[in-house]
């Protein structure tokens, strides 16, 4: 607890998940278990939920203490952390849904979402509607009422960068409805504080912010978390302690890396809109951005990742990511190294074309995730590798 109760969001990322121990750094406890009194005692702890002293599945006291600072971020009542994004996108899919339910979720997302949505739930019986998310009313108009448990969104959306309106979102009644807000994390939009239910982050990207971490995780009213907990225990992609101390270390700085990180996305889109040989640039910073204004009214900053589109298709973009000295071709986002992808090829190898189409993930299409390094010598080797494209 603080004696003085933070007014600023960045303030909150200080001070919130303290174990009460006096600890400032997160204190890992590595234990996967912890033995009882006796009988009773072991038996009260079999019926608590997501109570930590009993079997690291259940719950473990640094997995515990990022969960509250995460809850505390996204003004949520709990949390629930996850051994990485695609395991919280999987137990909560499948936490509220069976066979016969419906979701309604967004064609233009993270490629493992989409596969989980169309290999798994297609062969459990869940049936999806795909909508474009960049017009929410087509979230609204999706939903069949008393079959549709879920509404899955992503904003920004990876790798395009399409944003949804966390308002309309929200204002769903019926069905769940969630967001996966990873390239924003909780310090650039909260879609709780647009009545979305669930919040939902790969803690291994912006979060934990470092590349040494793959960590899940959610947060929501906590009747829904625990719900959703007493399926994840089974599922078992538990968060690791390791995994949620970096996590928690990470959120610490957020604040000033995804500042550093917007301030230079926005001046490396706004260089890449002048190149020649640049045809498009997607950045919610951008005014160009067909949805800029909404970027303004629901986001605190436009993050650290970008794509861009380059004349000449795939060649071209495997010459330009060939010729970066610094900047270094990988599929993940968030930390502090610049790194580019050719998402068609590899993030999202296994979206089917006629998607890939539809959504606008095309071959020139290059993920550019902003590091900390001065944005000079990111522009720079850009520069370089454009001249050689
Ligand atoms: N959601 C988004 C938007 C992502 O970009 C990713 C991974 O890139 C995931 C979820 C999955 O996260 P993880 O790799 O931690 O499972």
């Amino acid at each position: 607890m603080t004696s003085v109760e933070p007014t600023q969001i960045a303030t909150t990322a200080i001070t919130s998940g303290r174990d009460g121990s006096g600890a400032l750094a997160p204190t890992l406890s590595t234990s996967s278990t912890w033995f009882s009194s006796g009988v009773e005692e072991s038996n009260s702890q079999a019926k608590a939920v997501h109570q930590t002293g009993n079997y690291s599945r259940y719950a473990n006291p640094t997995v515990e203490a990022f969960e509250h600072a995460v809850a505390e971020l996204e003004n949520t009542q709990a949390a629930l952390a996850f051994a990485s994004g695609m395991g919280a996108i999987s137990s909560v899919v499948l936490a509220l849904c069976s066979t016969g339910d419906h979701i309604v979720a967004q064609r233009n997302c993270y490629a493992g979402t989409y596969a989980f949505l169309v290999g798994p739930c297609k062969r459990l019986g869940i049936d999806v509607t795909f909508v474009d998310g960049r017009n929410a009313q087509e979230f609204v108009a999706a939903v069949r009422p008393g079959k549709t448990m879920l509404v899955m969104a992503e904003s920004p959306s990876n790798p395009l960068l399409d944003l949804v309106d966390l308002e309309v979102l929200g204002s769903i009644k019926g069905p769940f409805t969630l967001v996966d807000s990873t390239l924003a994390t909780p310090l650039a939009q909260r879609p709780r504080d647009h009545g979305v239910s669930i919040v939902l982050h790969s803690a291994t990207k912006g979060i934990a912010g470092h590349n040494d971490a793959t960590l899940g995780v959610i947060a929501a009213d906590l009747d829904l978390i625990n719900d959703i907990w007493a399926y994840a225990v089974l599922h078992g992609a538990t968060a690791s302690p390791f995994d949620a101390m970096n996590g928690l270390r990470g959120i610490r700085t957020l604040d000033v890396r995804l500042a550093r990180q917007s301030e230079t996305a926005q001046q490396i889109a706004e260089w890449l809109l002048a190149q020649k040989n640049v045809t498009d640039v997607h950045y919610p910073g951008l005014k160009s951005h067909p949805q800029h204004k909404l970027a303004v009214k629901q986001m605190r900053y436009f993050g650290a990742v970008l794509s861009f589109e380059i004349a000449g298709g795939k060649p071209a973009a495997s010459k330009l990511v060939r010729a970066l000295k610094l900047v270094r071709p990988a599929v993940t986002l968030g930390g502090p190294e610049t790194l580019i992808s050719h998402s068609s090829s590899s993030t999202h190898n296994s979206v089917d074309i006629g998607t890939k189409t539809e959504t606008g993930l095309n071959e020139s299409l290059l993920r550019l995730s902003v590091g900390l390094e001065a944005c000079v010598d990111i522009k720079n080797d850009l520069a370089n590798a454009l001249k050689n494209c």
